[in-house]
């Protein structure tokens, strides 16, 4: 059996490798599919983009289990913001440099206390063009007041665990695997296709 994730997000694509590294599933991504997919995301929520991905593949391979994946930053003191914007914060030409920038401008002077931020990861899961499940997983932390790190993506230089005091981009990939939203909603998928499917 396979299972589809969409997304051609690869680093995103490498960590839920890992993760699902124990089913027996097949598993790729849009990558790796021969059929030429845009799927616009422009859903108010995280779920809705995840519907969106999943359907958007599932319509065409009707045979495959796919997972759509929508996943973000949400900042407490700008009411959630970049949320679902979290990929184009910094506009059309937006840049993962200039995204953690534009973050770190917003919150220039706030102090460590009120600089509270979650990642949310949001899962549909869909067979036959019908959404079958949906799980959540979220990561609690927060905006550091500059980048550190090389490891991950996106946020990750930015996002700050107390508990280890580091960054997500200060730790090594395997721990970031062990904790993270991406972790904590596939590992609700992974328990639902074993009782299930
Ligand atoms: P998506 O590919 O539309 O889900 O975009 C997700 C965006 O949210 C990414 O481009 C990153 O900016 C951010 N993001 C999601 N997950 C993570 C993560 O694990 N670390 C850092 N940034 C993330």
């Amino acid at each position: 059996m396979r299972l589809i994730v969409a997304t051609k997000n690869k680093s995103k694509m490498k960590e839920i490798r890992n993760i699902l590294s124990d089913i027996s599933f097949e598993k790729v991504s849009l990558n790796d599919l021969s059929e030429e997919l845009e799927i616009n995301e422009d859903g108010k929520t995280f779920y809705e983009n995840a519907k969106k991905k999943a359907l958007a593949v599932s319509q065409i391979y009707r045979d495959d289990y796919v997972v759509g994946e929508d996943s973000g930053l949400e900042v407490k003191h700008l009411d959630k913001e970049p949320g679902v914007y979290s990929k184009r914060y910094s506009g059309e030409a937006a840049t993962t440099l200039k995204n953690n920038h534009k973050l770190l401008d917003k919150l220039k002077e706030l102090p460590m206390e009120k600089r509270e931020a979650k990642f949310v990861s949001c899962l549909v899961l869909a067979k036959n063009n019908k959404e079958i499940a949906r799980f959540r997983g979220e990561l609690e932390g927060r905006i550091h007041n500059q980048m550190e790190g090389e490891g991950g993506f996106g946020y990750d230089p930015l996002f700050f665990i107390p508990e280890f005091k580091k960054t997500v981009a200060q730790l090594e990939p395997d721990q970031k695997n062990k904790i993270s939203h991406r972790f904590k909603a596939f590992i609700k998928l992974k328990r639902f296709l074993r009782e299930n499917i």
